[in-house]
C-alpha cells in the first residue's frame, strides 16, 4: 500500500498511476474540512491560479511534456484535453469541469481509499511513514501542522521560498 498525503494535482496523478498498477492506495485530503487560504472547492485537483497549462506545441518543453504525459496516460493531461476551453496554441482548461472529472475518476478507481482527513490533526505523518511508503503532495500551501510535522521530522528549520 501507498499513502499519498494532499489530492492536489500531483497527488491524484499519483493516486491514479499507482492504482492502476494494482497497488491500494489511501490518500488523505484535508478539504472539504479545511481549506488553504487559495482554496476554495471541494473538488480534487483544484486549479487556483491560471487555467492555463501552457503550450501544447511539441516544439516547446512545455508542449512536448505534455505530449509525453499523454502517452503514458497522464490522468491530468486525458481530462485536461476533455476539458479544454479555446486559448490559442494552449491548453487551457474549464477550471470546475476538469476538478470535477478528476475527482469522479479518482472516487471511482476500486484501489484508492479517499479519506477527507488534514494530516497533521488526528493522523499523523510519523505514524503514516512509519509502515507505508508515503508521497507527500500538498503543495505550496502545506497546512501549518503537517509543515510542522515535517520539519520535526526532517530536522530542518522552516525556509519560505515565497
Ligand atoms: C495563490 C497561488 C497561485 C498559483 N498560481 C499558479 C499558476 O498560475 N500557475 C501554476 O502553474 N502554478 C500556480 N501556483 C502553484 C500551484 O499551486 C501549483 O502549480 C499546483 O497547484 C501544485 O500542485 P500540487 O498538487 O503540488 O499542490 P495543490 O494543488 O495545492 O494540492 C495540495 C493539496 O493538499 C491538500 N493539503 C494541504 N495540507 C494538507 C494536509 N496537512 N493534509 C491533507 N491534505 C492537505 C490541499 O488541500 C490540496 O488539495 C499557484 C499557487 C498559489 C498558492
Amino acid at each position: 500500500m501507498v499513502v499519498i498525503i494532499g489530492a492536489g494535482l500531483a497527488g491524484c496523478e499519483a493516486a491514479y498511476q499507482i492504482a492502476k498498477s494494482g497497488i491500494k492506495v489511501k490518500l488523505y485530503e484535508m478539504k472539504p474540512k479545511k481549506f488553504s487560504p487559495a482554496h476554495t472547492n471541494s473538488n480534487l485537483a483544484e486549479i487556483v491560479c491560471s487555467n492555463s497549462f501552457k503550450s501544447n506545441l511539441i516544439t516547446n518543453a512545455c508542449g512536448l511534456l505534455k505530449e509525453e504525459l499523454r502517452r503514458l496516460d497522464s490522468l491530468l493531461i486525458n481530462i485536461a484535453d476533455k476539458t479544454k476551453v479555446p486559448a490559442g496554441q494552449a491548453l487551457a482548461v474549464d477550471r470546475e469541469k476538469f476538478s470535477k472529472e478528476v475527482t469522479n475518476e479518482i472516487k471511482s478507481m476500486e484501489n484508492i481509499e479517499l479519506i477527507e482527513e488534514e494530516v497533521g490533526e488526528k493522523i499523523h505523518l510519523k505514524d503514516i511513514i512509519k509502515e507505508n511508503i508515503t508521497i507527500i503532495a500538498t503543495g505550496p500551501l502545506t497546512s501549518d501542522k503537517l509543515s510542522k510535522e515535517i520539519i520535526e521530522l526532517t530536522r530542518r528549520k522552516w525556509t519560505s521560498f515565497l
